[in-house]
């Protein structure tokens, strides 16, 4: 079942779990999973229309499963089962997706609705026992060994959803799961649709602020310039506004997004994990989430993020002084950095000591380049070409759809939805669309972005920030693996399928690119003179970037710490501001903000509940794997196409731990993350 919670990871938040819907058909062949075939813009009738045919097929499967009478086979038990969740995973996808991109809000709804069908859907098999017992008895003995891999796995989460429980446990199990679907979309939808603003009446506020964004933020007919919560709005303003009460308000709206409802929703949602851990035989939900993890407890997860916090300790001391005086130039008796005076203040510090201003390198990524340069970049190293396809009915009209290519061979089918609008998902994500079985249907993906748009601008110039940049090749991380890893067989291990704490690794690694000179030589080119970066820039850039990585390792243990603690308790012991505000004092470098309400905007504190230390986790795991290319050369195809096959291509098809010892010729160490964080550049005085 972990077929749908899988397509997670940072991944779209999946609506999981209420009502059957009819299972009339759509007028279209609902088995045909060629690309020809494959639906792409939705209206709100036909979304429902296609998710109710779905779950009928799934439903159609399910019955051909229970009504065999002969000894059970892979043939006649397991391939039926595969079929039903390739229904149910196009169903969830087109629902997940559409619910947070599409424009019309009619289509929106028909997804949020068509997920709790879904997740109501996947409750219902997954509490039934028929079911269980029908795969756990196929004759398997003639199997591979990922056959009987799958099986067992599948059986694992079996088990893990309660369907050994008797018939009242299991009913309350599936009333739970429902609530918290409902809960879920409603805690999302709370942040998405809360964009909030400021206003200032003068020019003067923006002072310190890129050209072209204040270009693009002039004043309305009251004089008024409007500044919302949105990231191409707050990003910039909170790294280059020199007006400290600009950034300060700004700050506060942008932390009390979704507040009050979202404080109440996540409540809920505590109390039912809570019942739902304790009904499923666990001692809370810290405890039944990490279970199936490669970090296996809520011990192991406090202890882990108690280490790494600990690396961190002299990085910010040194990191918090650099700030320190960097503010006292302005107010000398200074003692304290707040948490809307750091992104700031380290900008200030990157410029004076590194002589490095964010901006400067921002000529260098104009979107179409950066696009085409990720395209080429990753195309040598793995040995594979995209095609961008034409003519498709996409949801709008900034939309694009590619193929990727090795050879001959068709590898999936992906689209770029990247621009910020309206009512869109805010954040970045790759979210599925369809799993791959190989010799059954091709893997597509989407991702979703908010990177600025060249249609905004009259001679199509688009400049993206260093850190857009990063966020596009993490992103597309993502999407390589879905795409490379959705061969396989069976559409439990098919895709981003391995265990969740591993699923940011590949896209972690793949921001190093972003990072290095031969590889960005090849896109990053000034778009009025051509002229690539120059690697002292880059060297600066990389300097820069360092300068911080304490305090923000230091403070992702903060989110890592409430996601963890929030689910590692009675509900009942957890005072949600009164955590968050100790936690913040024990983890991070910045004091909690009085009057504001983060955790009700930390969308992750629903989607990932208590495993947020997962991004850490990976982090630690693509430092490792990186060091192989860092040896080898980052841009060396051999060591590309090797990892591509050892980590990539095998999907789900071994444990994690077993993939990176494949590809690294060794256990996976955290040697590399700690010298990396150890090598904080002494900011004790000017470089020059
Ligand atoms: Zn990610």
């Amino acid at each position: 079942m972990k077929t749908v919670l899988k397509t997670l990871a940072c991944l779209a938040p999946l609506a999981l779990s209420a009502c059957h819907a009819p299972g009339h058909r759509a007028g279209v062949d609902i088995g045909d999973w060629s690309l020809a075939a494959t639906p792409l813009d939705r209206s709100a009738a036909a979304l429902r229309a296609a998710t109710g045919a779905h779950l009928a097929a799934a439903q159609g499967h399910l019955d051909q499963i229970l009504a065999v009478q002969a000894p059970r086979t892979v043939d006649n038990t397991l391939v039926p089962y595969n079929d039903m969740l390739m229904h149910i995973d196009a169903a969830s996808q087109e629902c997940g997706l559409f619910s947070a991109v599409h424009p019309d809000e009619a289509t929106r709804e028909a997804g949020e609705a068509g997920g709790q069908d879904v997740s109501s859907f996947i409750s219902e098999i997954s509490l039934s026992r028929e079911l269980y017992d029908a795969l756990a008895s196929i004759d398997l003995s003639q199997a591979d060994a990922l056959t009987n891999r799958v099986v067992a796995n599948e059986l694992d989460d079996f088990r893990r959803a309660g369907v050994n429980k008797d018939e009242q446990t299991r009913a309350r199990i599936k009333e739970l799961n429902e609530e918290l679907t409902r809960l879920g979309q409603d805690w999302s939808r709370n942040i998405a649709e809360d964009t909030r603003s400021i206003t200032v009446d003068s020019v003067a506020a923006l002072q310190g602020l890129p050209e072209d964004w204040i270009a693009n933020h002039a004043p309305g007919d009251d004089g008024l310039i409007t500044i919302n919560t949105t990231y191409p709005d707050y990003v910039p303003v909170m790294r280059y506004a020199d007006d400290a009460e600009t950034r300060e308000r700004l700050y506060l709206v942008y932390n009390n997004r979704a507040f009050p409802q979202n404080a109440e929703v996540l409540r809920e949602v505590l109390d039912k994990r809570y019942e739902l851990a304790r009904l499923l035989g666990f001692e809370n939900y810290a405890d039944y989430v990490t279970d199936d993890k490669m970090i296996g407890s809520p011990e192991n997860a406090h202890e882990f993020i108690d280490r790494i916090a600990a690396l961190t300790v002299v990085a910010v001391e040194r990191e918090r002084e650099a700030l320190l005086e960097a503010k006292r130039r302005s107010d000398p008796g200074a003692s304290n950095v707040a948490d809307w005076e750091k992104g700031y203040l380290a900008n200030k510090v990157r410029e004076e000591r590194f002589d490095f201003d964010p901006q400067s390198v921002r000529p260098y990524f104009n979107f179409p380049a950066v696009q085409a340069g990720l395209f080429e970049l990753t195309g040598r190293m793995f040995g594979v070409r995209y095609e961008q396809v034409e003519g498709l009915d996409l949801w709008h009209e900034d939309v694009t759809a590619w193929d990727l290519w090795d050879g001959d061979d068709h590898v999936g089918r992906f689209y770029l939805d990247l621009h910020p609008r309206e009512n869109k998902y805010q954040h970045a994500a790759c979210f599925g669309y369809r799993d791959g079985v190989e010799g059954k249907r091709l893997p597509q993906a989407t991702l979703v972005c908010n990177f600025p748009n060249p249609r905004d601008s009259d001679d199509g110039v688009a400049l993206m920030e260093h850190s857009q940049v990063t966020t596009f090749f993490h992103e597309f991380g993502h999407l390589l693996h879905a795409l490379f890893g959705g061969h396989q067989e069976w559409m439990p291990v098919s895709g981003i399928a391995t265990e969740w704490d591993f699923v940011e690794a590949p896209s972690q690694m793949l921001e190093e690119w972003c990072f290095d000179v031969d590889a960005l030589s090849v896109f990053a080119h000034d778009y009025e003179t051509g002229e690539p970066i120059p690697p002292e820039l880059v060297g600066k850039l990389r300097l820069a970037d360092d300068f911080g990585k304490g305090s923000n390792t230091a403070h992702q243990m903060f989110y890592a710490a409430l996601s963890l603690n929030y689910y590692d308790n009675r509900p009942e012991d957890v005072d949600l501001m009164a955590m968050l505000t100790d936690l913040q004092s024990r983890y991070s470098p910045y004091p909690h903000v009085e009057g504001t309400h983060f955790n009700t905007s930390f969308g992750h504190l629903y989607g990932y509940s208590a495993i947020y230390y997962t991004y850490m986790w990976s982090q630690v795991i693509a430092k490792d794997l990186y060091s192989r290319f860092e040896a080898e050369g980052p841009l060396n195809p051999d060591t590309a196409r090797s990892y591509r096959r050892a980590v990539l291509e095998a999907g789900g098809s071994l444990p994690a731990a077993e993939l990176v010892e494949e590809f690294l010729g060794r256990p996976y160490s955290f040697e590399a993350f700690e010298r990396w964080l150890n090598e904080t550049p002494d900011v004790g005085g000017p470089t020059s």
